[in-house]
């Protein structure tokens, strides 16, 4: 076992290494410009990106000529809603997001109310969950774009997809979801889900960092967001810029491989990461899971531990390399707003971790990470002064003083 283990597979992935071999020869012998369709190079490079079109549209059903190559989920956040906002601006200025959703969404929301938009966040429950009822008595006649992710980013939950899907379509207000952290790994079926527009990254599901894509419906609805790079007309217009062709024909092979084996693997990864769940519950007191245990991706695991930091938890198990909140968010410090919005208490959310697996995780690293988690969980405990007086108090009041023999005082 190599370590640090890694478990922030939701902040980045390794390359796959068919992934990797796949994209060499665009490097290299195959450099040309896919814009250059007058001689080998340029056509080479041009046929590569083609196939990758249909790779990432095969994955999410949807047709090749209806991907747009961007930089990553980022970028495509931000052209679906600022060139939607920008299009149909005349017809509404009314957006529906939701307080969980990713930075990118959030920020660009944030902007879009600087020039005059109307956003209307949804909250969620305790478990992460949306009300679709609360969703339905947002839209107005104004209401242009409802932008709700698939599968949060810091505690894996889902929304479902479908059934927002299904009242966008009614209420004629297009869809756009950001489905960075669910492609790959549970099936997305834009069709099946009247989803309008769709973002994905390379970097999360084994292809390379700096590319991505946005799906955006071509008929019934056709929807056609303005351009936020202008330039040499790339990609329809939407996405000026010579295409990375390497790192699309990354984006392709790894959106061919997850199409192989989401099926198996995310099986695997959801057996995996109950086992955390049920030995770390089991064993570890006053730990709980964050987010619905039913709606979740199966290799994300946001857990919580009470009377400790976080980051202290870190510091005392450096062989695992996880996350205190999403990897953008602990840049700054500030408590998760997605473990907030869900009404976690501020002491428990600085006591939370978000533990993410994939392809490479073996059932010998969750063994390995249990053990870690237990023992740095009771050095950081024994440091806590808060701690203490909770196990008295909860050995007097709940009789458990045998349970975890914290020697308690008054034994009754
Ligand atoms: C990682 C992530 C993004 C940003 O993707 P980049 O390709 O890194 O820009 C957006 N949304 C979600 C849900 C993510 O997990």
């Amino acid at each position: 076992m190599k370590l640090p283990v890694y478990m922030d597979y939701s902040a980045t992935t390794p390359v796959d290494p068919a992934v990797l071999e796949e994209m060499l020869p665009y490097f290299s012998d195959q450099f040309g410009n896919a814009a250059s369709i007058h001689h080998k190079f340029g056509t080479e490079a041009g046929m590569a990106v083609s196939k990758a079109r249909q790779q990432v549209a095969n994955l999410i059903g949807a047709e090749a000529k209806e991907i747009i190559f961007t930089s990553g989920a980022t970028e495509s956040n931000n052209i679906a809603i600022k060139g939607v906002a920008e299009r149909y601006g005349d017809k509404g200025k009314h957006i529906i997001t939701c307080v969980t959703e990713h930075k990118a969404i959030l920020d660009t929301c944030k902007y879009l109310e600087q020039k005059g938009y109307e956003v209307t966040y949804l909250g969620v429950d305790t478990n992460g969950m949306l009300d679709l009822q609360e969703l339905k008595d947002a839209i107005r006649s104004d209401t242009i774009l409802i932008s709700l992710m698939a599968a949060n980013n810091e505690v894996g939950v889902l929304h479902p997809v479908k059934e927002i899907g299904e009242i966008a379509r009614e209420k004629g207000v297009f869809f756009h979801c950001d489905a960075t952290q669910a492609v790959g790994k549970i099936p997305i079926d834009v069709n099946e889900m009247k989803i309008d527009l769709l973002s994905l990254s390379a970097h999360k599901i084994y292809g390379p960092k700096g590319v991505g894509a946005l799906y955006a419906r071509d008929k019934n609805p056709r929807v056609r967001p303005t351009a936020v790079l202008h330039g040499g007309g790339h990609e329809k217009g939407m996405r000026s810029g010579t295409l990375n062709s390497p790192g699309i024909v990354g984006l392709g092979k790894a959106c061919e491989i997850c199409q192989e084996v989401m099926a198996e693997e995310s099986a695997r990864l959801k057996k995996l990461s109950d086992k955390l769940i049920d030995e770390i519950l089991g064993t570890i007191e006053f730990a709980k899971l964050n987010g619905d245990r039913q709606h979740r991706l199966p290799n994300v695991v946001n857990l919580g531990f009470a009377y400790v930091e976080g980051e202290t938890l870190m510091m005392f198990m450096p062989e695992l390399a996880v996350s205190s909140g999403s990897a953008c968010t602990s840049a700054t410090l500030g408590a998760s707003y997605v473990l907030q919005a869900m009404g976690v208490k501020d002491d428990e959310i600085h006591g939370s971790l978000r533990f993410s697996i994939g392809r490479f995780t073996t059932e010998e690293e969750i063994d390995f990470a249990v053990e870690c988690i237990e023992k740095s969980v009771h050095k950081a405990r024994a440091l806590s002064p808060l701690y203490d007086d909770a196990i008295q108090g909860k050995c007097c009041k709940y009789g458990k003083c045998c349970d975890h023999g914290h020697g308690c005082v008054d034994d009754e």
